[in-house]
């Protein structure tokens, strides 16, 4: 406390007032009185509560929120609310201040902000060399993004400015710190557009991790700083005189060297050493347009470039009229310059030039008075948050998983796919035919069978290009498969196919436990949790829900020999079936029954009835009587068409019916429909399961190829049950990965 005054304590004074100041001219002069007030009680309770702590490198701790504060407004462009929180992040993890005390003072938004960022921090000064932990750690922060933005932007400015001070801190500490940036920061800041931010920490990183190579880049940029300065200034020094003519208001036309981090991933992505990086530079044009003349002006100065130099015509990007998701919007081209050199063009307004470097969030939402422009820029952003919302919301994944599928669809580049009606979507380099589906809607992506790119016919794997055009064929039905997750590169697609999966599995093991449940009956068999857990211990399992699944899947064969054994513990000759179960209608039936002995109609064993055309149930089936007029009882099955219809209108004509639920001799007609992509050899395939595998006869087969490439039609076959006819369709069903096979309605 001996700094609380002498020439020491005054100096700091002085200094920590000079700061704050600047903190204020910063901030602007249209800032409400009310706010200014704020960040003022902000700035003392946070100067009060760091009192007395130094950080590492011997400052007083009040420095380092001055200088986030600081960054927050001049480098991101946020407002005062930004700024309390920025000067108060620190305070409820170090001092006394509890997040009460800021809610009181400063309200919710500010305690909400200060709270998330409090939470994010307290990640990594525990982190040790367990990556789960640390993975961990940063699924909470990517969380954050789902809250208040300003959480990750602060975030973002405390790591910035703790980056820039790295010096004094320990060699062990300053790799870990570099690294985390380099692994986190620095992709998220890309994301969020913060392209200034996101150099500056990669440059950071790479001195702190590299320090030798930094240096060695560097001095090297250094050394041939006159060299490219003269090539830029020839360059450029024509094209200026023509812009000028142009009438164009041309703000900064320069170049620019590339960052030192940027160069050595070229090095070392194509071997090459420095001297062959020949875009270690780009020149910027600058234009300052009104809003909607911006992009008619970029293309002007496109068009009077490309008129002096030649164009490379493979090298034209244009994200004025589709912005990356990140808002980034500009005009790119590589043309070719003074001796024969390729060189870089990058063309942007005033407007995209600010988003480019301080990023949209910024830009867009928390500007003093918050009026929005919806820009395409906006709109992409937009789209992108609520992308990433959803998957962090949905997500069941490990946070190790998370993080490194969620790191790629930070760093990547992106695509733009169009749908056949000229709606565009970005996708990451690389997504597949499956990501695009998916991109569109959820229910669509569940549903794809394949894909038209550019009126191709493709599988749902084939990778996408840039400006492809892409329809996506579905059917009818959920097709999602566990293979999906291969196919599937977007963090989006995965996380939708594995909740699919995880609604398939629960609806698959309730059917397993339904066709064991029917099966216990046809065998007299007491359905309960100890008979149940018998057969789950005979066939190896611990999880009911795995059993269940098995068995709707046909993994598990059981026959009445086997169920027996192991429920009964007795051996059962196959010759002795009628003696060992005695049935009330066995008793009085014989094994050559007619068919009028299948189902009792109410409690009537010997009333006749026929089975229904239209719906051709099978037993297993859930099955009601109807009364015709002069045709006895039609069987229908209770999902039949026809059956809303009877059942509302002739309600009185309803009888409830049952199968006996044992030993049916008889086979069965019914239908089944199969769907698909085309593909040779793909019909007698089919009907080798169905007569030699499965050894079930056929009545009639139906199936033709349609123009489109798909194929569909019907078969009519002869089975015994449900259970047989389940695994008859799973069995066709694993002939193809495109192929759709239902039932027959
Ligand atoms: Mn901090």
């Amino acid at each position: 406390m001996a700094l609380l005054q002498g020439p020491v304590y005054e100096a700091y004074r002085t200094e920590l007032l000079k700061r704050y100041k600047h903190l204020l001219r910063s901030l602007g002069k249209n800032i409400p009185k009310e706010k200014i007030k704020l960040v003022r009680d902000a700035f003392d309770m946070a100067a009060r509560a760091h009192e007395g702590t130094v950080r590492k490198s011997g400052e007083p701790y009040i420095f380092h929120p001055l200088a986030v504060a600081e960054a927050a407004v001049s480098e991101l462009g946020l407002g005062a609310t930004s700024v309390v929180c920025a000067l108060l992040h620190d305070v409820v993890e170090d001092t006394d201040i509890t997040l009460e005390d800021i809610e009181h003072r400063f309200g919710k938004d500010v305690a909400n902000i200060i709270d998330g960022l409090t939470k994010i921090s307290t990640v990594f000064e525990n982190v040790d060399k367990d990556h789960s932990i640390q993975a961990e750690n940063f699924k909470k922060m990517l969380l954050t993004l789902g809250d208040d933005l300003r959480v990750i932007l602060i975030k973002l400015c405390d790591r910035l400015h703790n980056m820039r001070t790295l010096g004094s801190v320990s060699e062990n500490t300053k790799l870990k710190i570099a690294s985390e940036t380099l692994f986190i920061y620095a992709p998220l800041a890309h994301r969020l557009g913060l392209n200034a931010v996101k150099t500056e920490m990669e440059d950071l990183s790479l001195k702190f991790t590299n320090p030798t190579l930094y240096r060695e880049i560097s001095d090297k940029l250094a050394d041939t700083k006159n060299v490219r300065q003269r090539y830029v200034k020839e360059f450029i020094d024509p094209l200026k005189n023509e812009l000028e003519l142009s009438g164009l208001n041309i703000v900064e036309i320069k170049g620019r060297p590339k960052s030192i981090y940027s160069i050595v991933k070229k090095m070392e992505k194509q071997q090459i050493p420095f001297e062959e990086v020949y875009d270690a530079f780009a020149i910027r044009v600058i234009v300052d347009s009104p809003l909607f003349l911006e992009k008619a002006d970029c293309w002007r100065v496109y068009s009077i470039i490309s008129d002096m130099y030649r164009s490379h015509t493979n090298r034209l990007r244009d994200w004025l009229s589709h912005p990356k998701s990140n808002g980034y919007s500009a005009l790119h081209t590589t043309v070719l310059g003074p001796k024969g050199r390729w060189v870089e063009v990058q063309i942007r307004s005033k407007r995209m030039d600010d988003i480019a470097e301080r990023g949209l969030a910024a830009h867009w939402r928390y500007k003093s008075g918050g009026k929005s422009v919806s820009t395409p820029q906006d709109m992409a952003f937009d789209n992108w948050l609520d992308a990433v919302k959803e998957t962090l919301s949905n997500s069941d994944l490990s946070a190790l998983d998370l993080v490194s599928e969620f790191r790629t669809s930070l760093l990547g580049e992106e695509i733009y796919i169009f749908t056949p009606r000229g709606d565009v979507k970005a996708l990451p380099a690389g997504s597949t035919a499956l990501d695009f589906a998916f991109a569109i809607h959820t229910e669509l992506g569940k549903r794809t069978l394949g894909a038209k790119v550019n009126n191709k016919l493709v599988s749902i794997q084939s990778s996408l290009k840039n400006g492809d055009i892409v329809e996506i064929l579905t059917t009818s039905k959920n097709r999602v498969t566990r293979d999906w997750l291969d196919v599937a590169k977007t963090a989006r697609a995965k996380s939708k196919i594995r909740e699919a999966l995880k609604a398939e599995r629960t609806k698959k093991a309730a059917q397993g436990r339904l066709i064991l449940e029917r099966l216990f009956r046809k065998h007299q068999l007491q359905f309960t949790d100890s008979n149940i857990k018998k057969l789950m211990h005979h066939f190896k399992y611990q999880v009911g829900a795995e059993f269940f699944h098995s068995v709707a899947e046909g993994q598990i064969r059981l026959n009445r020999e086997l169920l027996l054994k192991i429920v009964l513990k007795k051996t059962v000759e196959p010759n002795d079936q009628a003696e060992t179960l005695p049935t009330k209608a066995n008793s009085t039936a014989t094994n050559k029954r007619k068919k009028s002995d299948q189902i009792i109609i109410g409690d009537d064993y010997e009333m006749p009835y026929a089975l229904s055309k239209c719906c051709h149930p099978v037993p297993g089936d859930p099955i009601f009587g109807f009364i015709t007029v002069g045709e006895g009882v039609k069987i229908h099955r209770t999902t039949c068409p026809n059956a809303t219809r009877l059942m509302s209108q002739y309600g009185y004509r309803i009888i409830p019916a049952q199968w006996r639920g044992d030993g049916y001799q008889k086979a069965f007609d019914t239908a089944i429909a199969v769907r698909g992509i085309d593909d040779v050899g793909i019909v007698s395939r089919i009907t080798d399961i169905i007569s030699k595998d499965m050894e079930v006869n056929m009545k009639s087969i139906n199936i033709s190829s349609n123009e489109d490439g798909t194929f569909g039609g019907k078969i009519e076959v002869m089975i015994y049950d449900l259970l047989h006819l389940e695994q008859l369709i799973a069995k066709i069903k694993a002939t193809h990965k495109y192929i759709e096979v239902m039932r027959e309605d």
